[in-house]
């Protein structure tokens, strides 16, 4: 078992009831009494593309927006609200990865994805304030006409995480910590966003644009590895340079 993503929790299970809030408070007036016994799962502030992880292994159930209203889906999840979610059959449990960017998928319904596994990309859709991801956990035999709509405290899920599955995935990214990984990829998807003036459903795409052209995404990195080699020797050369000068390596 992992975290969704390597960030710290803003908001915890069961805070912030609204409905013991004064009527003309701003979020209530935006999204009405959306929680009126409290939050419904832990939300993670983290930049949007940050890759959102399944905690543990299962299978995707729904990938994208849910229509109609929250009685029409088996989950009771509220579709404007929620945004782009992604939902999964973790076994004993059904984990709701909501708010995340349209588009980011990197799985599909009925796909078997193992514990770790990238399901997107966190965004900030739906009834969202920021850039963030609300997790939340409906337990085997959830009951969805109740008090938090069905759903657990998914601390007591996460509380089953072990030190062996917070070591970082084996990579050529294997020396950086999940949250450097985390931001590594928040910095390629910014690049290839402004390079591909879309939003960010090209970033994992095996093309780029460039020029007005669509190139290889592996073409582009193989380009910059070359520009890169070609500026090494002016490195090398200033290196050289400056240690003749005296100054410290
Ligand atoms: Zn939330």
């Amino acid at each position: 078992m992992i975290k969704p993503v390597n960030y710290e929790p803003s908001q915890h299970f069961g805070e912030n009831p609204t409905s013991v809030l004064a009527a003309d408070h701003w979020l209530i007036q935006k999204f009405g009494n959306y929680q009126p016994d409290g939050h419904t799962g832990i939300d993670y502030p983290c930049p949007s593309g940050t890759p959102v992880k399944a905690v543990t292994a299962g299978t995707v159930l729904h990938v994208g927006w849910f229509g109609g209203t929250y009685a029409d889906n088996p989950y009771w999840i509220a579709p404007g609200f929620a945004g782009f979610c992604y939902v999964v059959d973790h076994g004993d449990f059904v984990g709701i990865y909501a708010h995340c960017l349209e588009g980011g998928a990197r799985v599909n319904v009925g796909q078997r994805v193992t514990e770790g596994q990238v399901l997107g990309l966190s965004g900030n859709t739906g009834g969202s304030t920021g850039d963030h991801l609300h997790f939340e956990v409906l337990p085997d035999g959830w009951i969805t006409d109740s008090r938090m709509y069905g759903r657990i405290n998914p601390a007591s899920i996460l509380a089953r995480i072990t030190p062996q599955s917070t070591t970082p995935a084996k990579g050529f990214l294997m020396a950086l910590s999940d949250k450097q990984q985390d931001e590594m990829y928040y910095k390629i998807n910014r690049y290839l966003d402004m390079k591909t003036s879309h939003v960010s459903k090209h970033v994992w795409g095996t093309q780029v644009s460039r020029g007005g052209k669509k190139i290889s995404a592996l073409q582009e990195l193989a380009d910059a590895k070359t520009l890169i080699s070609k500026q090494q020797a002016t490195i090398d050369a200033l290196t050289e340079a400056v240690k003749k000068l005296g100054g410290a390596a």
